[in-house]
């Protein structure tokens, strides 16, 4: 099976957008991931997979904490900022929940400590125990077969 033809097939699956941050040395470290999942009620655990390449690997593994902000409909510019696809630097404007930053106006954001690490072929499954969680209102963002899109719920 070529890469294609499997990114075809896990395009099928959507998903919300998260964008992980974290913070090393005063500096604010950001990226687009959908890789994510709630793994656990008891004791309360998330995980992201991220790509052994991305420098937010190096960043999680070297602070042991991150956060995750799930972003809403209109936040498609910033979830394209944190995926390297957007020209030029851009500014983002973050708020700072339990030492570490989030993305403002996000749906809801949790911060987190790394626990466990697992080596999964090119990437690496950070398990990480929730500290906190922020909630706001709004609607999702989506992406589904490689294009972002909105929620319609039914009637
Ligand atoms: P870089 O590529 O250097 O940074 C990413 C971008 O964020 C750069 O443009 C940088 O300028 C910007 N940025 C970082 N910090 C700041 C800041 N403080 N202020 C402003 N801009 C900042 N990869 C995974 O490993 N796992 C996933 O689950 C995953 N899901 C994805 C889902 C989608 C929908 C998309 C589009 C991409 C996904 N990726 C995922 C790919 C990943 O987002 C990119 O490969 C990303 O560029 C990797 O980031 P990096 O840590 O290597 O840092």
């Amino acid at each position: 099976m070529d890469d294609r033809r499997f990114r075809n097939a896990m395009g099928m699956f959507a998903t919300g957008i998260s964008v992980i941050t974290t913070t090393l040395d005063d500096d604010v470290h950001g990226m687009t991931a959908n890789a994510f999942m709630s793994v656990s009620l008891n004791p309360k655990l998330v995980l992201v997979s991220i790509g052994e390449h991305a420098k937010m690997h190096h960043y999680v593994q070297t602070t042991g904490k991150y956060a995750v902000s799930f972003l809403a409909e209109d936040q498609r510019e910033i979830s394209m900022t944190f995926a390297g696809q957007m020209d030029g630097q851009r500014s983002v404007a973050f708020d700072w929940f339990n030492g570490l930053p989030v993305i403002r106006d996000a749906l809801a954001a949790i911060s987190c400590d790394v626990v466990d690490a697992h080596k999964a072929g090119d990437h690496t499954l950070f398990i990480a125990e929730v500290s906190d969680v922020r909630l706001a209102a709004g609607q999702p963002l989506l992406f589904y077969q490689g294009k972002y899109s909105r929620a319609h719920a039914f009637a």
